[in-house]
């Protein structure tokens, strides 16, 4: 029989995977949403479709360095020197936004912006930063940090190894750091020693490139960020002139942590876009995975395993953007930040947990994106200070008894 004249009923479209439920981005100004969504496009057309390729293959994709410029987000949080400002709810969302696609991507950003350029923007003098900050921010230098050592990671704030001697106005480096994030091919180190003489931790910035006694070996065979290029750095009487120690600090672990402070919290960020990367992945792929003749996604403990994602993912969003409000206040503290961190972290090796086992077979493959999620989530777990530090520092607030030792 034709259907000539009849109306068809055509089958209702199906809601496009959302992870912005309770719509945190529309709380910010239009030029600040801009960004995001500039950000967000830039993710999902040039970084998604070679993303895992570079990923299998344990590299960078340089091939994006020039598109990534353009985006100016370098230094984004950060006011004058060349840097575009913005409110440190925007600097969240651009994480959230990055980890959503690639949380390695996300994280060569974080090291580049958070780490080295935020370093020199704290603890730098007025010199320093007018003399560093505006190349990093155009992205003609490009920055690492390096306090994790071989044989130290969680003990860095009492036990660094790396030493500094002062001789004249030069500095003397010797020891070896580990783990440290663009430091195989970026210009720039954030180097974070012991001075023998006061016995307290100093920041060098040291150049890659071009200083005698400085070497990097790339870290090979990692299972997450596969993409993000870590190294192991050698300092073998790495010499550095005294003008290039940040001076602008307390000169001791106190800047450390206070670095540290603002990036834990993009750590929180981070998890959270990661979050949220696997679980629109997962939920895509359970509208259009057919089994028993019907999508998975028409399953009831299907939905129960997406639903708990999105708590999971909401309950985060909510927690980061609290944090925020507190950052912008002035008011974070070190253990309001370390709760995110461990919070959002843990949250999301469940999240990815969930999604990997809702792809079945397909989870561990990763073309469809949701094994990178799920074994990126490992490393963010683990960097920025561990579960275990993060609850420590949380416990230490709350207590007032120190666990550290
Ligand atoms: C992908 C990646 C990127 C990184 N990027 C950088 C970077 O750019 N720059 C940089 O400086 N570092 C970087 N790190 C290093 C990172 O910060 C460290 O790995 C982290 O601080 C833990 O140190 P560790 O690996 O030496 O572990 P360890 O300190 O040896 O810890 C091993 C285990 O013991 C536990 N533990 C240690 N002490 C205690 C205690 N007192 N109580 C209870 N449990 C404890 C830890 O929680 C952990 O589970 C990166 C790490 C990774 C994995």
């Amino acid at each position: 029989m034709g259907t000539e004249g009849k109306d068809i009923k055509q089958p209702k479209p199906l809601p496009a995977p959302n992870s912005d439920f309770y719509e945190f981005a529309e709380t910010l100004p239009a030029e600040e949403l801009a960004i995001v969504k500039k950000v967000r496009a830039y993710m999902e057309t040039k970084v998604a479709p070679i993303i895992n390729k570079y990923w299998a293959e344990d590299s960078f994709p340089f091939e994006l360095l020039p598109s990534f410029k353009e985006l100016n987000i370098a230094g984004l949080g950060l006011e004058g020197y060349g840097c575009p400002g913005g409110s440190p709810l925007l600097v969240g969302l651009v994480a959230m936004e990055m980890a959503r696609t690639d949380t390695s991507m996300a994280t060569f950003w974080g090291v580049h912006t958070g780490l080295a350029m935020e370093s020199i923007y704290l603890v730098g003098t007025e010199e320093q930063k007018q003399k560093w900050l505006p190349p990093m921010a155009r992205m003609e230098k490009i920055g690492c940090f390096a306090l994790t050592e071989p044989l130290v990671g969680s003990g860095t704030a009492g036990g660094l190894t790396t030493t500094a001697k002062r001789e004249g106005d030069t500095w003397v480096l010797n020891g070896q750091k580990r783990w440290i994030g663009n430091a195989p091919w970026c210009d720039i180190s954030i180097v974070w020693a012991r001075d023998v003489d006061d016995n307290q931790v100093k920041a060098f910035i040291v150049e890659n490139k071009t200083t005698p006694g400085f070497s990097v070996e790339k870290i090979q065979n990692k299972i997450a960020l596969k993409v993000v290029q870590n190294g192991q750095i050698t300092l073998k009487d790495v010499r550095v002139p005294d003008e290039n120690r940040l001076q602008g600090g307390k000169g001791s672990f106190r800047d450390t942590a206070l670095v540290l402070r603002g990036t834990r919290h993009g750590s929180a960020w981070e998890a959270t876009g990661l979050q949220m990367g696997a679980y629109e992945n997962a939920l895509k792929y359970a509208q259009e995975r057919l089994q028993f003749g019907k999508p998975i996604g028409s399953f009831q403990l299907v939905q129960e395993l997406l639903a708990k994602m999105l708590a999971n993912i909401v309950a985060c969003q909510c927690m980061v953007a609290r944090s925020v409000q507190l950052e912008t206040e002035g008011k974070l503290n070190d253990a309001q930040a370390a709760l995110a961190k461990a919070f959002c972290t843990s949250k999301a090796r469940e999240t990815v947990s969930w999604a990997r086992e809702l792809l079945g077979g397909n989870g561990i493959v990763v073309d469809y994106n949701v094994a990178r999620f799920f074994a990126d989530a490992e490393a963010i777990y683990s960097y920025e200070g561990t579960y275990q530090m993060q609850n420590l520092i949380i416990g230490k607030a709350i207590t007032g008894f120190s666990a550290f030792v």
